[in-house]
C-alpha cells in the first residue's frame, strides 16, 4: 500500500516545509509498527522547489490474520480478510488510513508549533495513490472526492491484467489529487475515504468509530452531497451507529445554516451590555476610533471582517470617502439583520455599488479579499478559540494583506469598572478569551513582525490610570516596499520594539 505526498514551494516557503507539517524530516527514512505491519515515510525528492513524502504500508498477514482471530466479526476471520492476504500488496485500504492515525497523528490534527501560519494555509497539493481498492469504480471516486475542493481528481481505472485488455478492469483505480488545500483537510478527507471506497473495513466498528468518523469529517462532510453513502460504508452499514452519525451531521448543517445564535445574540446585546456609560456607548467610542484611524491611513477601499448585523457598514456608508465596503461574516442571520439595517433592497443603484455583504469563515483564505486598503477586525478575535487564531491571522495578514489593518478587542484588566460583571467574567457569553494590554500587545507585535506590518496602540474609550481603557485597539501598516526582503523584516522588528518601549515608557 503506497501513497505520495507532494508540494511545491519557493526560496521564502520552502517545499521542504512539508517535513516540518508531517512533524518527518524529509533526510530521515522513518519506520513505525503498526498493528497490522510496518509503516515506511520517506521522502524520494525533497528540494526546496519540490518535495515528495511517501508512506508505505507493509502488510504482515499473519499479524492481520491472528488479529481477525481473535477480533473478527463471530471469532471467524472476516471474509473479506483475504484479500490483504492475496491480494496485491500495494493497495491503499482502511488499513492505510489507521496507519495515518499513527504515522501522521499530528498531522492529522493540523498540529504544528514550528511553523503556525504553514499549517493554516492551503499549500500546492499532489497526492498519488497508485492503487486504490475502489469498490463502484472510478465514478463514486470521483463524487467523493469531486465536491472537496480538489482542482483536479484524477481516476484511471487499473487493468485486471495489462497482458489481457479483454479482461477488463480490476477493483483497483490510479487515484490523483491536485489542489489548494490544507494538509491536516486533505489527510482528513483520505482517513475516512480510503475505506469507504475499500468498503471493507478489516476491524470491528465500535461505538466509538462515531466519534473519529465526526472529527475527521469536520469542515466537509456534513455538507457532501454523498454523505450517507460515507457514513454507511464507514460504519460498515450498521444502522444503528450510521443513524447516530447522520443525526450529528443534520446538527451540524442545521447550526451551519442558522449560524451563530450566539454570536448574534450577544452582538445585539453588545451595545447594551457593553456600555453601561451614557452618554457615549462604547460601541460608538469604537466606531470613532475605528474611522478615525481609517481617514489617518487615507483608506476607501475597506473590508469590515466580522461585520455582526452591519453598525460600522452602515456609518461608514453615510462618508463619501469610503468608496467601497465590503462587510464579511460567517453568520447568515447578522448578514440578514445587517442587509435589513442597510436597508440594501431598497438601496439606489450608486450607494448599492459602493457597499457588499458576504458570507465567509475568516479562518479561511479568500482571494476576493485581496488588494483592500484596510481591514478592520471590530471584537472579533476574541470569539476565536486561541489555536483557531493563527487561521485568522494568516488569512489576513499573510494571503488579504491590506495596507492597513485595525484590530479592537477588550481590555480584560477594565472589567473591574464594570459594575454589573461578576469578578473574573468575561463581557459576553461567546468570548473565548479576553487580553490585558500586555497580552495583546505580544500578540500583536509577533503579528506584525511576521508578516511585515508595523503596529501602534491606541485606547478606546475613558483610559483610567490604573487598568487602562475598555477597548484596546491596534493599528497595522504594511511596511513600505514590503517585498520580503529581511532587512524591512528587521527594521519591522526594530520600530514595533521602539513603539513597545515607548508605550511601556508612557
Ligand atoms: N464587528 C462587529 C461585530 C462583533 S461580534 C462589532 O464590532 O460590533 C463578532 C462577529 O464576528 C460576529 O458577528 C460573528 O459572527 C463574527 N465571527 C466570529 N467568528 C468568525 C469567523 N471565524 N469568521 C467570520 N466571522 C466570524
Amino acid at each position: 500500500m503506497f501513497m505520495t505526498i507532494s508540494t511545491t514551494g519557493t526560496p521564502e516557503l520552502p517545499a521542504t516545509d512539508l517535513g516540518f507539517l508531517l512533524h518527518k524530516h524529509p533526510d530521515k527514512a522513518q519506520t513505525f509498527s503498526t498493528s497490522h505491519g510496518t509503516a515506511h515515510v520517506f521522502y524520494p525528492e525533497a528540494s526546496p522547489e519540490r518535495c515528495t513524502a511517501a508512506l508505505l504500508l507493509e502488510v504482515d498477514p499473519v499479524a492481520l490474520v491472528r488479529r481477525g482471530k481473535g477480533k473478527g466479526r463471530g471469532g471467524a476471520p472476516d471474509a473479506a480478510l483475504a484479500q490483504y492476504v492475496n491480494d496485491r500488496p500495494y493497495a491503499a485500504s482502511s488499513l492505510m488510513s489507521v496507519a495515518m492515525t499513527t504515522v501522521f497523528k499530528s498531522a492529522l490534527r493540523g498540529d504544528c508549533r514550528a511553523l503556525p501560519g504553514r499549517v493554516a494555509a492551503p499549500l500546492p497539493l499532489r497526492i498519488e495513490i497508485p492503487a486504490l481498492p475502489a469498490r463502484g469504480g472510478a465514478e463514486l471516486v470521483r463524487k467523493l472526492f469531486g465536491p472537496l475542493g480538489w482542482e483536479h481528481v484524477g481516476v484511471e481505472p487499473v487493468p485486471l491484467d495489462e497482458r489481457f485488455p479483454e479482461w477488463g478492469d480490476s477493483r483497483y483505480v490510479r487515484l490523483v489529487l491536485e489542489g489548494e488545500l490544507r494538509l491536516s483537510d486533505a489527510l482528513r478527507q483520505l482517513y475516512v475515504l480510503l475505506p469507504v471506497l475499500d468498503d471493507a473495513k478489516h476491524y470491528w466498528v465500535a461505538p466509538d468509530e462515531v466519534d473519529k468518523l465526526l472529527r475527521a469529517g469536520e469542515g466537509w462532510l456534513a455538507a457532501h452531497p454523498e454523505h450517507r453513502l460515507i457514513t454507511s460504508r464507514y460504519l460498515s452499514r450498521r444502522w444503528g451507529l450510521t443513524r447516530q452519525a447522520e443525526q450529528a451531521l443534520e446538527l451540524v448543517r442545521l447550526a451551519e445554516s442558522d449560524d451563530l445564535d450566539v454570536e448574534s445574540v450577544d452582538n445585539a446585546v453588545d451595545e447594551s451590555t457593553d456600555t453601561p456609560e451614557r452618554p457615549v456607548p462604547l460601541a460608538q467610542h469604537r466606531r470613532e476610533a475605528i474611522l478615525s484611524a481609517l481617514h489617518g491611513a487615507g483608506a476607501s477601499r475597506v473590508l469590515d471582517l466580522g461585520c455582526g448585523q452591519g453598525q460600522l457598514v452602515q456609518a461608514m456608508l453615510k462618508d463619501v470617502r469610503f468608496t467601497e465596503i465590503v462587510g464579511v461574516d460567517v453568520s447568515m442571520r447578522a448578514l440578514t439583520i445587517a442587509a435589513r439595517r442597510l436597508k440594501l433592497e431598497r438601496m439606489g443603484e450608486r450607494q448599492s455599488r459602493r457597499v457588499e455583504l458576504r458570507q465567509g469563515a475568516l479562518t479561511y483564505t479568500d482571494k476576493g479579499l485581496r488588494g483592500y486598503d484596510a481591514a478592520v477586525l471590530s471584537e472579533v478575535v476574541e470569539h476565536l478559540d486561541l489555536p483557531r487564531l493563527p487561521a485568522l491571522e494568516y488569512a489576513v495578514f499573510g494571503a488579504a494583506r491590506p495596507r492597513t489593518v485595525l484590530v479592537t478587542t477588550p481590555n480584560v484588566e477594565y472589567n473591574v469598572r464594570w459594575e454589573t460583571l461578576p469578578a473574573g467574567h468575561v463581557r459576553h457569553g461567546d468570548h473565548r478569551f479576553e487580553w490585558t494590554r500586555a497580552e495583546f500587545r505580544e500578540w500583536a507585535v509577533t503579528v506584525a513582525d511576521r508578516h511585515g506590518y508595523t503596529v501602534a496602540f491606541t485606547p478606546v474609550g475613558p483610559d483610567d490610570p490604573e487598568v487602562g481603557p475598555p477597548t484596546q485597539m491596534a493599528v497595522f501598516t504594511l511596511a513600505e516596499s514590503d517585498s520580503a526582503s529581511s532587512d524591512k523584516r528587521t527594521s519591522t522588528h526594530a520600530n514595533t520594539n521602539e513603539r513597545e518601549k515607548e508605550a511601556k515608557a508612557a
